[in-house]
């Protein structure tokens, strides 16, 4: 019996899940290379999980414990699959292809106005005070009055609580720390949190809701009168004990009113954004956003439009096809049977997914696992019926081939010296830990054994 090779491309919680479930579950030896195109590992993790939420994030300790203590589990990071090594190649290399590498996309609201500055996709602004590599340092000035935050998801509740969070409190996560500045900096005192329907439809989960009305700084508004129910939320409610909790909550808060604090969020339920409208007094610098127009969903008759210098579209991601492999424009994910990748009625052999390319954007960190156990079973299903049969080359063979086109890959060791360095730049300013956000930076401490070498501490 040969050793079973599998690449998973994605090291975000469904890559992270699907590595370790198959080191766990294979009864045949079995070695796993997870790719990322970042020098950094467990992606959502890292750069979508709210860093004031240090519960959810600690998932990355165990994913980190198995990377550290299983034999045969590599990490391969700043590697860009489609671009340093093709699916074909990865193909002929390896038993398995997992596709885990998420939903990189945004939907989009398609109305008037949605390509002027500071209109943003919720990821951008999330992306930027993660301190992600690919965005941009300077993409975020808060130097408005009013934010608008269009869809009511958890997303778009965490995109609100930062924009209100004191800075003593985002002192005490990862966050970089021009971002804490910028934070400290911001004149934003009101953000509007948009739903385009009722109350009763609000996704977001309840946890997530209390902790919002926990934040001390910050009144919560809510409008009483949005919480006369229509009698489809009526139905929605009695049939979802989930909805019903949330809507405790929401009547919490409109009972709590206004406390007097110096910011606010406020929901506003029934509304549809029918455009973005720049100050056309002349206002803003011409082409940047200056309101929001809505009308009433219940009654498009009624239209009115709100200042805001800030727009944030919290609308979902979407998954983004990939060259090669069939996709659902519709649902943005790649079509399968059982996780194995289908063409029409036909299996791609030896491909799979998991996770949002495989599901849709949907669901916490912890979901990723039932997802991942349903590829794994099918990928060990796939080896028992090839009688254990590898066709895979070693690991030294696909280390060449990226060796010979010159990509600086990352592995563990690598990302255990940046987590070093980052450590190290957190004492700097005497924080726990800050991340290190440029990713010349990060392969630069990498290279080094994880020696801030010359990159500032806190730039
Ligand atoms: P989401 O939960 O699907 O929420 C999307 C929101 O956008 C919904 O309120 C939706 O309203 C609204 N929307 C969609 N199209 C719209 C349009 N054209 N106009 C106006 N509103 C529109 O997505 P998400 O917030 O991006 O979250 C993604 C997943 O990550 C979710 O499963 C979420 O729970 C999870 N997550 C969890 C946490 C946590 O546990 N703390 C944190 C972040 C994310 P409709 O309902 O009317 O469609």
């Amino acid at each position: 019996m040969s050793v079973t090779r599998v690449a998973v491309v994605g090291s975000g919680p469904s890559g992270a899940y699907t590595a370790q479930l198959l080191t766990e579950e294979s009864e045949t030896p079995v070695e796993v290379d997870v790719f990322d195109q970042l020098p950094t590992p467990f992606g959502l993790v890292r750069y979508g999980v709210a860093p004031d939420h240090p519960r959810v994030k600690s998932i990355s300790t165990s994913f980190a414990e198995v990377f550290e203590e299983t034999p045969g589990l590599r990490f391969l990071g700043n590697v860009c699959v489609g671009t340093d090594v093709s699916i074909d190649e990865l193909r002929a290399h390896y038993d398995a292809v997992v596709f885990a590498n998420g939903a990189p996309l945004d939907r989009r609201l398609d109305v008037p106005g949605e390509e002027l500055a500071r209109v943003h996709a919720v990821r951008e602004f999330v992306s930027w005070y993660q301190g992600h590599p690919d965005q941009s340092a300077d993409a975020f000035v808060l130097d408005g009055k009013r934010a608008v935050v269009i869809g009511v998801g958890n997303v778009a509740l965490d995109a609100a609580r930062m924009l209100v969070r004191e800075v003593d409190d985002l002192r005490r996560t990862d966050i970089p720390e021009h971002i804490v500045e910028a934070f400290a900096d911001s004149t934003f005192d009101e953000v509007v949190v948009i739903g385009r329907r009722g109350p009763a439809f609000a996704k977001f989960t309840n946890k997530e809701f209390i902790e919002l009305l926990e934040v001390e700084s910050t009144d919560v508004i809510v409008d009483p009168a949005d919480l006369e129910l229509d009698a489809e939320q009526q139905a929605h409610i009695d049939a979802d004990p989930a909805a019903r909790r949330l809507l405790a909550t929401f009547q919490k808060a409109a009972d709590r009113g206004s406390l007097g604090r110096s910011k606010t969020i406020r929901f506003l339920f029934d509304r549809t954004p029918v455009a973005f409208v720049s100050d056309e007094a002349g206002g803003e610098p011409a082409g940047t956003v200056a309101g929001i127009r809505l009308t009433k969903t219940s009654d498009p008759s009624v239209i009115e439009t709100l200042e805001a210098q800030l727009a944030l579209r919290s609308v979902g991601y979407l998954g983004k096809a990939i060259d090669g492999l069939p996709f659902d424009e519709r649902t943005g994910t790649i079509p399968h049977r059982d996780s194995r990748v289908v063409d029409g009625d036909e299996i791609v052999q030896g491909v799979y997914v998991a996770g949002w390319i495989k599901r849709g954007p949907n669901g916490v960190v912890g979901t990723n696992r039932k997802c991942a156990l349903e590829t794994v079973t099918s990928i060990l299903e796939d080896i028992a019926a090839r009688g254990g049969v590898s066709s895979a080359t070693s690991a030294e063979a696909i280390d060449d081939v990226l060796r010979s086109r010159g990509v600086g890959v990352v592995d563990w060791n690598d990302w255990r010296a940046i987590e070093t360095a980052e450590v190290a730049a957190g004492t700097a300013v005497g924080r726990e830990r800050v991340k290190l956000y440029v990713r010349e930076h990060m392969l630069r401490v990498a290279a080094v054994g994880g020696e801030l070498a010359g990159v500032p501490a806190h730039a």
